[in-house]
């Protein structure tokens, strides 16, 4: 019997800056949890803050969502794609979206790669995918969300077992359960 088809999703966060790219970068790292990564990795200045943020939201809200500093993130990139890793550069330049998601394979190791200062050029080489999300400038946040959203779909409450709390869905108010709860 042939195995299922394993997907393990990494969201790279090139050229983090300490000094301008705090709330941008954690805000990408909660929204490649929420929206269905394995992982985000940050590069660029080791900067503690998103890296807490994430561990900290994870182990509140449950699920096996990992973080991590790369000092090498183009080193990195390369020996992923050399053992069979695909690259997905998110980028205003790539080819639209909604027509190359379908190319994506739906299983191995991917990992998307989401600038902050200017990207190195040697990207759009090594990357087996440049991928546009309309070829306007926006935010890093908006093209991972919506990326992730296409090529996953909605991500089954299931993903985010084992926190401390957990939202009941509701209309008339904020309801969180407490492990005790449930
Ligand atoms: N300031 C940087 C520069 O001068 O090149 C780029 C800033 S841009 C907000 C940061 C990242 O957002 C880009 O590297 C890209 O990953 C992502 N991004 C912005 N607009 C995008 C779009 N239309 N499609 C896909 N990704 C986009």
């Amino acid at each position: 019997m042939e195995g299922e088809a394993i997907l393990d999703l990494s969201v790279l966060r090139l050229g983090h800056r300490v000094d301008r790219d705090k709330r941008m970068t954690s805000h990408l790292g909660l929204t490649a949890r929420a929206f269905g990564a394995n992982r985000v990795i940050l590069s660029g200045d080791n900067d503690k803050t998103p890296l807490e943020t994430w561990k900290s939201v994870t182990a509140r809200f449950g699920g096996d969502f990992e973080c991590r500093y790369e000092s090498k993130p183009m080193s990195w990139l390369k020996s992923f794609s050399k053992s069979g890793g695909k690259i997905v550069h998110l980028t205003m330049y790539g080819k639209p979206w909604n027509e190359s998601i379908c190319d994506i394979p739906q299983n191995g190791d991917i990992v998307i790669v989401v600038g902050g200062t200017k990207v190195p050029g040697e990207l759009f080489g090594i990357a087996d995918y440049n991928v546009a999300i309309g070829n306007q400038p926006h935010s890093e946040v908006a093209a991972l969300a919506v990326f992730l959203n296409t090529y996953l779909g909605p991500v089954d409450a299931e993903n985010f077992a084992g926190g401390e709390v957990s939202v009941l869905p509701s209309e008339d108010g904020k309801i969180l359960l407490t492990n005790d709860d449930r």
